[in-house]
């Protein structure tokens, strides 16, 4: 298999970079005693604390079930609510409904795509105090939402971090730059392993924080909420004999699930981890000629506007377009670059939007949404790409767009 993306190749808007390092990892896990609970899952989980930054990080089956276990370690519970931007992938929202809590769709700047203190305000506006438990801002794309603001501005809420666009970030949360995933200011990280995000596992998921106690809780969650450490035990008839722990014995606090990263997986992560410098100086690289070249093409296409505070690692590069303006459809040019060898995606379409959602919580008036989502384009943006294959996508845009 070719690494390098040829001018014929189709350029899909994201993809995985596998390489011989990566399979001979998966083939050690296979080939020795444990494909699931056992030292590549400790190795991996220290590995990626240690390159975020973080007291604690805890792997687990995918972004969403990470979400899901967050959203127990925080204590939400039935009629909590939790502000979740409007813009992002469906799992933000559906976490906070798995634990019967509401969400509550905040709009976002039209141009960053971020959700910021100013519109977390106005969805939370008229609302009794204390009804409001947590916030789960979304890092977008790979540039990072001012969460300094956030936490002076609500300092009582939970914050539970999605960065499953972020990994290999950094930004600024009041004492210098630090890394997305080093939990600054509290709470939970999250971050996906998807093969389309920065680095692969097939399916899984990272969850980063400094709190002991929502490490254990998210263990917990992971695990079918079992406790195996004598110390810990709330029977201490039934988990000791002669003054001494039962070795078979474990004791369930929690309804948990099994949400675990199998070894399989782990490996495969750990050895990801170790090029993730690599990818996100890719992204960066490609992601700037992008800029350049795109915001050459005039007034009714530009790149998304990047946020302040942050040195972001870039999972999707997006241009914003103004389709009307230029007499098309977003529809027709998607197909038009398709047929071109070059792929492109939406995101996201608004999750209030969404006929669960609606039917819900009725319309939601989110200007900054719908004008972020009327516009927004994925274009290929991937660490095999070289620079010729933006210059290619760019130009065969530009054709398709009559500019
Ligand atoms: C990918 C993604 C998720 C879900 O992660 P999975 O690993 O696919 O479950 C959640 N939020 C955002 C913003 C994502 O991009």
């Amino acid at each position: 298999m070719n690494d390098t993306a040829s001018p014929k190749t189709f350029l899909p808007y994201g993809r995985q970079q596998i390489d011989a390092e990566d399979e001979q990892a998966v083939l050690d896990v296979l080939r020795g005693d444990w494909l699931t609970t056992g030292p590549a899952v400790d190795a991996y989980e220290e590995a990626f604390a240690d390159r975020v930054g973080a007291q604690h990080a805890v792997a687990c089956s995918s972004g969403t079930a990470g979400l899901h276990m967050a959203a127990i370690a925080i204590g939400l519970d039935f009629g909590d609510v939790v502000v979740v931007p409007s813009v992002t992938f469906l799992a933000t929202a559906n976490a906070v409904r798995y634990v019967n809590a509401d969400v509550l769709f905040a709009d976002v700047d039209p141009e960053t795509g971020l959700v910021g203190a100013e519109q977390i305000a106005r969805a939370i506006a008229g609302l009794s105090e204390g009804t409001v438990k947590a916030i789960f801002p979304v890092h977008l794309t790979g540039h990072t939402v001012d969460i300094a603001s956030l936490r002076s501005a609500f300092p009582h809420l939970a914050m539970v971090e999605d960065a499953c666009h972020a990994l290999g970030g950094e930004y600024d949360a009041g004492k210098g730059m630090v890394p997305v995933g080093s939990c600054p200011l509290g709470g939970i990280t999250m971050f996906s392993t998807h093969p389309v995000k920065t680095i692969a596992t097939g399916e899984g998921g990272v969850l980063t924080t400094n709190s002991q106690v929502l490490a254990n809780r998210l263990r917990w969650a992971r695990n079918h909420g079992m406790v195996r450490e004598p110390e810990r035990f709330q029977n201490r008839v039934m988990g000791f004999e002669n003054g001494e722990a039962a070795p078979w014995y474990y004791e369930m606090h929690l309804p948990g699930y099994n949400y675990r990263l199998s070894d399989v997986n782990a490996a495969l992560g750990l050895s990801q981890l170790r090029k993730l410098d690599r990818f996100v100086a890719r992204r960066r690289a490609l992601r700037q000629r992008y800029a350049e070249r795109i915001d050459a093409l005039g007034p009714h296409v530009a790149m998304q506007k990047v946020a302040q505070g942050c040195n972001p690692a870039w999972h999707l590069a997006v241009a914003l377009i103004d389709f009307a303006a230029l007499g098309t459809t977003r529809t027709a040019v998607m197909n038009a670059l398709r047929d071109r060898g070059i792929g492109t995606q939406v995101h996201y379409i608004p999750v209030h939007r969404q006929p669960y959602y609606a039917k819900r919580y009725g319309p939601l008036n989110l200007p900054g949404a719908d004008a972020y989502y009327a516009r927004c384009l994925s274009l290929p943006l991937f660490p095999a790409m070289e620079e010729s294959d933006v210059d290619r996508v760019v130009d065969e845009l530009a054709d398709v767009l009559k500019l």
